[in-house]
């Protein structure tokens, strides 16, 4: 098996990737808070977590994952009261928009996908943990983490804590870079209708950054080998994780790799929801754009560089995805009803290039050094393809090659689509000729673009009407 490299944040290196059971692999992936439609900034790391599952398995390794849907916190909670509904009916559209976007990109579904208002008692298990150890404080009928008090606070976003204002505190689920306060655990209500929970820690609701430490715990028992997120959530969502998992289990490993994906840019800016630069999915497909289209888009950069979205880009991968489509076709046409006309035909690359695509994903997940090995195999294969020296033993090779770039790319059809029959196109020309002669200009322009269409180009020669495929 080869090496197998991914830069961890906590170390800022990349290293090599030794999980504790390579058949079983334990991910968990921070998700959407589901108030709204995602856009394709989130939908850019949701693709990131899908390229680590699809390449994990492409390089022998099997693996258990998990994606936290955030179904309580400010925001929803906010909105939830002024619709008028409870944050179950408010949330499950929005949840299942969510998962409707996943299928829509081609997203394999993951092994788990919980709930924070699933896990409200294991959220309470952490807090009581955490108060045995003298790390709570309680103010006003809120509990609050003080951070002072867990000396490797900052390891992970490599922040300076010795100038850490102790004793201030965050009462919202999201605040400013580089801000180092106490955050909340459990939030006692403030507004009228607001949903509660009432325990032995009193009426409240948890923290936003409570719920991955308890869900983790959860479903994994102690620690995990990979946690992804958008590198947004390094300070102070993951760094919170950490005080609280491993200020609860200090004799247990909470997470070994780090994993973070960068952000999708508009005019040089993140996208996000608060700055109004965002389209949703729905907003591309209304303007006519093709899903495989985008999902090539965010995947082709490398999760670590930034993505500037711009319309020129999509159409740029869309032309990218007809590329590799149209090439896939000849090679299904060409496996069933073969042109081969040379006698030698020397070998294709795509064995060694497959190995060398497989190499790019195992150092730290290089898809531009993956895609240039499929541009190359392409290139390759169309020319043998012109110069019909392509066997049909080869042609069903090349067919397996894209099957396990597809593996990873998840773009391509491989259902070859029904030409035409020959004897159809006959009566379309022959009708078309019968129109002509009545004058039936309509129906025999009419006729004329569907011929156009099916790339039947029709000449007019001495011996009568000829058509040809173009
Ligand atoms: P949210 O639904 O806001 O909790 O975000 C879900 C995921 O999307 C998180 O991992 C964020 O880090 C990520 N995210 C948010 N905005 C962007 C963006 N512009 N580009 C890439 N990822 C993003
Ligand atoms: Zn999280």
């Amino acid at each position: 098996m080869r090496e197998v490299r991914f830069h961890n944040t906590l170390t800022g290196k990349k290293e090599p990737f030794l999980p504790e059971d390579k058949n079983k692999v334990r991910i968990y992936s921070c998700g959407p808070t589901v108030y709204n439609f995602a856009h394709i900034g989130n939908l850019r790391a949701f693709l990131f977590v899908d390229l680590l599952r699809r390449s994990l398995r492409a390089l022998g390794f099997g693996a258990e994952m998990t994606m936290n849907i955030t179904d309580i916190d400010d925001k929803i909670i906010r909105e939830s009261i002024s619709s008028g509904q409870n944050i179950q009916e408010f949330t499950r559209p929005w949840t299942e928009a969510f998962f409707q976007d996943l299928e829509t990109v081609g997203i394999q579904r993951l092994e788990h996908y919980p709930k924070a208002t699933d896990s409200v008692p294991e959220m309470v298990e952490i807090i009581h943990l955490l108060q045995k150890r003298g790390l709570v404080y309680e103010k006003e009928g809120s509990l609050y983490y003080s951070i002072s008090k867990f000396s490797e606070y900052g390891k992970l976003s490599h922040i300076d804590s010795t100038g850490m204002k102790t004793g201030t505190r965050y009462d919202t689920d999201e605040y400013e870079k580089d801000d180092v306060r106490d955050f909340v655990l459990w939030k006692s209500p403030k507004l009228e209708g607001e949903a509660f929970w009432d325990t032995d820690l009193g009426k409240g609701r948890p923290g936003w950054h409570l719920e991955c430490s308890a869900m983790i715990r959860k479903i994994y028992g102690s620690g995990i080998d990979i946690h992804t997120g958008g590198v947004d959530l390094t300070f102070p969502h993951h760094e919170n994780e950490i005080a609280q998992s491993e200020g609860a289990y200090p004799d247990e490993p909470f997470v070994k790799y780090w994993l973070h994906s960068e952000h999708l840019l508009v005019n040089g800016e993140k996208m996000s929801k608060s700055k109004g630069n965002f389209f949703t999915l729905r907003d591309l497909l209304q303007k006519g754009a093709d899903p495989k289209a985008l999902r090539f888009l965010l995947l082709g950069a490398h999760y670590r560089s930034k993505l500037n979205f711009t319309f020129d880009r999509l159409e740029e991968a869309n032309q990218a995805v007809q590329r590799l489509q149209t090439c896939l076709d000849r090679l299904l046409t060409e496996k069933e009803t073969p042109s081969f006309s040379f006698r030698d035909a020397s070998p294709i690359p795509t064995r060694e290039l497959w190995e060398q695509m497989l190499d790019s994903l195992a150092d730290d997940l290089n898809v531009s050094k993956f895609l240039a090995c499929v541009y190359e195999a392409v290139k390759s294969l169309n020319q043998r393809l012109d110069k019909r020296a392509l066997t049909a033993p080869q042609a069903e090779e090349a067919v397996e090659f894209f099957r396990k770039a597809d593996g990873i790319l998840g773009i391509l059809e491989f259902e070859r689509k029904p030409e035409t029959l020959d004897s159809e196109i006959d009566e379309l020309v022959q009708r078309r000729q019968e129109a002509r002669k009545n004058k039936d200009f309509a129906l025999s322009d009419q006729i004329r673009d569907r011929l156009n269409e099916l790339g039947i180009v029709v000449e007019d020669t001495k011996d009568g009407l000829r058509w040809r495929r173009k």
